[in-house]
């Protein structure tokens, strides 16, 4: 990692004083690839001068929480705490922060350093950063050696930067997984112009895909769920889907060749794309936001018809609080699964069967104090 203007942290780190001051905080996290999420006790930086320190409320539970702790992705570092649907309030501030009063609703998404100064930074997507974005867990902290630990955990100290604020009118609970399943389906709705009247396709309905179908409806699109099976019909129609069909019974996609300018792909499991591509109209486009293993893609799937193909990761900290107040203002939050801690092992066994319904959300107090 390159140098980090805004790393007072170091300032510590070479005083010896970070280490003095360190908290120790009781989390949730896995120990080995596969291993079931266990307590733990964490340790959180002392607060720098820019950060603010949260008492987790919520935390939602990503599937790529469970890529992680399965290790799908190769990449994860051990112990894992998982977490980036945070939902908290301030309980303190160093002396120069000044966005946040003690006692504010805010929230946490992937995102919680970068660099400030590259030119993806400057225009707000941070999750690009050319020094290296830290994100909000299994990410290495700036200026020092060890990770960051995510939301599955009592409190956090973050940078006053990357906090958002959280519109008043929302249930705290229920706006958490907005930080995470809200802004990666909001972003690619708004980078390719979905508008009223749009044909959209959202494929999967878990977490993101329930999102994106609440989201685009809200934008007025004409949209079509595609699920595994008939299991979600009813509550398709409840978050705002005018179609619905269930991608396994036979000839089900074939009837809707040519149909949609836009399909969001968000099926966390490997998938046939290239039948999926028939679907869109000439020139149409479809954005994969789910994070399947490699999937063989057919040249002439995408050549005939113009068609595209693109992807989209989460979103900058500009866009999230965008995201956030386009919510409060047109009330959109997520349907929410309410657990506590020791539950968690049990939701991603269910999240692994596709039964979701459609966020699970971790009660902060269930961390322990
Ligand atoms: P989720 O709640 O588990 O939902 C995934 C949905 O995919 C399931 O509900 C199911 O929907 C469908 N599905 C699951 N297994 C399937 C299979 N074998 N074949 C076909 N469909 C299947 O997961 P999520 O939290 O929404 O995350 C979805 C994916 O997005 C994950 O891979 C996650 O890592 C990724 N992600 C990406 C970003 C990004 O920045 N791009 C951000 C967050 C998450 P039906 O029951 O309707 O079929
Ligand atoms: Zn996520
Ligand atoms: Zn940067």
């Amino acid at each position: 990692m390159g140098s980090h203007p805004g790393a007072a942290q170091e300032i510590y780190l070479n005083t010896g004083f970070h280490f003095a001051m360190t908290k120790r905080t009781p989390a949730y996290g896995a120990r080995a690839a596969k291993a079931p999420v266990a307590p733990m006790t964490i340790e959180r930086r002392d607060p720098g001068p820019d950060d603010v320190e949260i008492e987790i409320l919520y935390c939602g539970i990503c599937h790529s929480d469970m890529h992680k702790v399965n290790d799908d992705w190769g990449n994860t570092q051990f112990p894992v705490v998982p977490g980036h649907e945070i939902v908290g309030r301030v309980v303190s501030q160093s002396a120069s922060a000044s966005r946040f009063r003690d006692g504010d609703l805010v929230g946490v998404g992937c995102i919680v350093d970068s660099c400030r100064a590259c030119p993806e930074c400057r225009a707000g997507r941070e999750m690009f950063c050319e020094k290296g974005v830290t994100f909000t867990f299994d990410s290495p902290e700036p200026g020092k050696n060890t990770r960051t630990y995510g939301g599955y955990s009592a409190n956090m100290v973050v940078d006053e930067r990357y906090l958002l604020r959280i519109p008043k009118g929302l249930d705290p609970a229920r706006a958490a997984p907005l930080m995470c399943a809200g802004i990666t389906t909001y972003s690619p709705l708004r980078q390719f112009g979905c508008k009223r009247g749009d044909r959209v396709a959202v494929v999967g309905l878990g977490g993101l895909g329930h999102m994106a179908v609440k989201l685009a409806a809200s934008m007025g699109a004409d949209v079509t769920v595609l699920s595994g099976s008939r299991d979600k019909e009813k509550d398709a129609a409840r978050l705002g889907a005018k179609g619905f069909v269930a991608t396994r019974e036979p000839g089900a996609l074939e009837a809707l060749e040519g149909r949609f300018d836009l399909i969001v792909d968000t099926v966390s499991a490997a998938h046939d794309l290239n039948k999926q591509l028939t679907l869109l109209r000439n020139s149409g486009t479809m954005v994969l936001v789910g994070l399947p293993p490699a999937t063989p893609l057919d040249a002439f799937a995408l050549v005939h018809g113009n068609k595209r193909l693109a992807g989209s990761n989460i979103g900058g900290i500009p866009e999230t609080q965008e995201m956030l107040d386009y919510c409060g203002k047109h009330g959109v939050v997520a349907d929410v699964e309410r657990i506590e801690a020791k539950q968690i092992n049990e939701a991603y066994a269910r999240m692994e069967r596709g039964d979701v319904r459609y966020r699970f959300v971790i009660d902060g107090p269930s961390f322990g104090a």
